[in-house]
């Protein structure tokens, strides 16, 4: 299974960067996993948007799926998605639709949102929503996907992701400290972790993980490899790196935009896409 990182910031952009959206491609499924604000940029530079497969949002929070609102306008408005030719483009009698699978309670809020441009019913019928039961397995071309909820301020579900062949890569989506994920993710190639604060939260309830909390997350789930996600650029990365490699005990990786992980049998390295 590859992941590509289209992005990674936490709830407000890295400079050129954009937040929470990565890009799994297995055998000839494309998969976007969490979409958002300045994803679909990114995605755009990556795959043609009409080619992705599945949708799959961990939580409705604006940094993990706000850009659903543009990736729908283009669903809907572009030229090549209308039934009559339009300017250079042919008629196109089956345009894409992708699956947009969200947590439960979604359909009511993408409604709200979007009524309050005029188009209630605009992210429903650009994409084919499936309201996910969390305790069900999913079967994503051959990938099998299984929910693990997590706490956080709203209602967030951890993505466990196994091949055919038997890769394994796990997203933590946003939670505070937890053994929820640290179960879901026992064993797993790959761990895909948030690690957004310097420090905990000064008050009220925590939401969040430190990277050397992420890094205790990964040792404790026995995770292979540890990539730390959702931290701003305005933190020293080497420090990031360091605490999180200290909870770990090992060495860790910090998610790139751009880079690309392979995860299974092929090279279990990551590099930068071209
Ligand atoms: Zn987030
Ligand atoms: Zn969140």
């Amino acid at each position: 299974v590859q992941i590509t990182v289209l992005g990674k910031s936490p709830a407000w952009q890295d400079v050129d960067g954009a937040c929470s959206g990565y890009l799994v491609r297995e055998g000839d499924h494309v998969l976007l996993l969490d979409c958002g604000n300045g994803v679909f940029s990114k995605l755009r530079c990556t795959c043609d948007y009409v080619e992705v497969d599945t949708v799959l949002i961990t939580h409705l929070h604006s940094d993990h799926f706000l850009d659903l609102i543009p990736y729908s306008y283009a669903l809907r408005y572009a030229p090549r998605q209308q039934p009559v030719a339009v300017d250079d483009w042919p008629a196109n009698e089956s345009p894409a639709r992708p699956r947009l699978f969200a947590p439960p309670g979604s359909g009511d809020v993408f409604r709200r949102i979007s009524a309050l441009f005029g188009a209630e019913e605009l992210i429903e019928t650009a994409f084919e929503l499936i309201e996910y039961e969390p305790t069900e397995t999913y079967q994503f071309g051959e990938m099998t996907v299984h929910f693990g909820e997590v706490p956080h301020y709203t209602l967030t579900f951890a993505v466990d992701i196994t091949t055919r062949s038997g890769a394994r890569m796990t997203y933590s989506a946003d939670c505070r400290p937890n053994s929820a994920l640290v179960d879901l993710a026992r064993e797993t190639d790959m761990l895909l972790i948030e690690a957004t604060l310097p420090r905990p939260e000064r008050t009220g309830l925590r939401g969040h993980l430190t990277a050397r909390e992420a890094g205790e997350h990964g040792a404790r789930a026995g995770a292979r490899r540890l990539v730390v996600t959702h931290f701003s650029d305005e933190l020293d990365p080497e420090h990031v790196c360091a605490e999180a490699a200290a909870g770990y005990g090992g060495s860790v990786e910090l998610a790139v935009e751009g880079a690309v992980y392979a995860v299974g049998e092929a090279a279990a390295s990551a590099h930068r896409a071209a």
